[in-house]
């Protein structure tokens, strides 16, 4: 009798930006990885987004101009008492290595990556504390 049970490593829900990104680089560190979409598509809302990042501190960031001491401070500024500090700091600390680990990951499987720096790109709420123009990045395959 077939049997429809399968034991994977990991076991993504969801194929959006953050699932895909999760399933590929699971694959990619070698886990078998199965990724499971509650749609007919992948995608979701990521695949109508404009594919920008916005991630303070990455190595596209010009050197001494941003710290995730000032992201902090913007993102408290803007979000006030609905900030989660500790979520907020885990993705200061995480996002960088992202950028660069999903620029090495695509780009060993797919078609040559670029992502850049957007600058001169003003972010929500540029004048208020912390703000910085050098955070918001282009993905040109999406
Ligand atoms: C018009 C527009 C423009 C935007 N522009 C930007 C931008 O420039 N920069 C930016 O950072 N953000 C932008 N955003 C926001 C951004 O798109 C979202 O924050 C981001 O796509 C969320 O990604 P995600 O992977 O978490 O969720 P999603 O992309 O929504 O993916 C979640 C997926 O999980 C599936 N799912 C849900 N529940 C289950 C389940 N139980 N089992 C299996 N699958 C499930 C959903 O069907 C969906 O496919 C924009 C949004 C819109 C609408």
């Amino acid at each position: 009798m077939m049997s429809n049970e399968r034991q994977v490593d990991l076991l993504v829900l969801g194929g959006g930006a953050a699932g895909m990104t999760a399933a590929l680089t699971a694959a990619v560190l070698g886990l078998d990885v199965l990724l499971v979409e509650k749609t007919e598509r992948v995608g979701g809302t990521s695949a109508r987004s404009a594919g920008s990042l916005w991630v303070p501190n990455s190595r596209h960031s010009p050197p001494g101009s941003d710290s995730p001491d000032n992201a902090l401070r913007y993102l408290r500024a803007v979000l006030g008492n609905r900030l989660d500090e500790t979520r907020a700091r885990a993705f200061l600390d995480a996002a960088p290595e992202m950028v660069a680990s999903w620029k090495t990951t695509v780009r060993s499987l797919c078609a040559p990556t670029r992502i850049t720096r957007i600058t001169g790109r003003p972010w929500r709420e540029p004048h208020c504390r912390g703000a910085c123009w050098s955070r918001c990045h282009s993905t040109p395959p999406f």
